[in-house]
């Protein structure tokens, strides 16, 4: 995997990626908090869309002006904005999803300065008559709110190739992790993270080429079948930013087949029709794509999303990342759990914050949950 060190250094310091980014191609840089972001419109527009992951050393300047009992996700992404480590973005964008999304944006607003912000309100319950037509309305009002802060003009045959190359990177990504999930150990737990998180870092077109590349590796390296005795894992939550935590489950026994995550699947699902204008396309997706627990469909949409999940990866236990804090998620878990019961599929719960707990701790608590496996 000769390129995956690259991603490694990538995704290690993002902000040094991006002051050399800026600095070659004179590029706008744009933050953007959250997989309901349409980054297709950000690329079309000309800037690069980078994905704010909070900070896993410690938290105090946020504590000012957010509760200590909003998630460790939220008060991070702050804390790296008021501390000026986040100066080389020219604006940033914030879908209203969660509550705790939506009072960061407020909180920005007034108090991270940076040169523009944008606000995108979409439909929360998303199979309704109307919720169709609201999102293209909103991506529309999104685009032409983009138009006037970057001081472009974004035009349907731009839009049009944004929406390529994100079907491309996509439709890769999704191959990479049907191969990890029949061979697992053909890449590590901690590598395919490094992947996934360097798509939403770095040059989309740059990252599409390594990425061709490391696809067309791994398919040559999946003939040789890995014989493994550690124990097929399925991983549930929102943004888990910890390769550790890999190494950690690896070696504790298990390995990671698949996940419903927002650093997972969640980033990489759902395809785009390239017939139809681009706008409704990019709305099509969210509609149909597999909700968060901070959108709605039918009642037990979700669960039953994540229980056929589980079985296509043939995974025999689950494990949730719930970040503490994280009202939707944990309101989600006791009704997915019962799902998961019904099915005897065992599952383990993991509270936790941007900062993982001591590795030793946490290795005693995957070994006892993969020993019941
Ligand atoms: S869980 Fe939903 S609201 Fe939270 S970051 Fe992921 S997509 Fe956004
Ligand atoms: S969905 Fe949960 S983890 Fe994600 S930002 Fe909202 S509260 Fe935090």
């Amino acid at each position: 995997m000769e390129k995956i060190p690259e991603f490694k250094n990538i995704t290690a310091d993002p902000y040094a990626y991006c002051r050399k980014y800026k600095e070659e191609t004179g590029k706008k840089i744009v933050g953007y908090t959250c997989s309901y972001t349409p980054e297709e419109i950000i690329c079309a527009a000309g800037a690069l869309p980078f994905r704010l992951f909070g900070t896993n050393e410690g938290i105090h300047l946020a504590d000012a002006n957010l509760q200590s009992y909003c998630c460790s996700l939220v008060r991070g992404i702050l804390e790296e904005g008021l501390s000026g480590k986040l100066d080389f973005l020219d604006g940033a964008v914030f879908p209203h999803t969660c509550d705790s999304f939506q009072r960061l944006s407020d909180i920005w607003r007034i108090n991270v300065a940076h040169q523009f912000h944008i606000d995108l309100v979409l439909p929360v319950k998303l199979n309704t008559a109307s919720a169709r037509q609201y999102m293209i309305d909103v991506l529309e009002k999104f685009k032409k709110d983009l138009e006037r802060a970057l001081g472009v003009k974004i035009t349907d045959v731009m839009l049009s190739d944004a929406v390529k190359t994100y079907n491309q990177i996509r439709a890769l990504m999704r191959r990479l992790y049907a191969l990890r999930t029949k061979n697992p150990e053909i890449i590590s737990g901690r590598n395919f993270h490094n992947i996934i998180k360097a798509a939403m870092i770095m040059d989309r077109q740059t990252f599409l080429k390594k990425l061709e590349k490391i696809v067309e590796q791994t398919e040559n390296d999946s003939g040789r079948k890995i014989i493994s005795s550690n124990k097929r894992l399925f991983l549930v939550g929102s943004v888990c930013s910890h390769p550790d935590i890999y190494d950690i489950i690896e070696k504790a026994g298990g390995v990671v087949v698949g996940d419903d995550l927002c650093t997972g699947s969640r980033y990489f699902e759902g395809v785009m029709d390239e017939k139809i204008s681009p706008l409704v396309a990019m709305a099509k997706r969210y509609l149909e794509r597999p909700v968060c627990p901070a959108k709605h469909k039918e009642l037990m949409d979700r669960g039953e999303n994540i229980v056929r999940m589980i079985r296509e990866s043939e995974a025999e236990g689950v494990v949730f990342l719930l970040l503490k804090f994280c009202d939707p998620h944990a309101f989600d878990y006791p009704y997915i759990k019962e799902m998961l019961d019904k099915e005897n599929i065992p599952c383990m719960l993991l509270d936790m914050e941007e900062q993982l707990p001591a590795e030793g701790q946490l290795q005693t608590r995957f070994e006892t949950f993969i020993q019941i496996l």
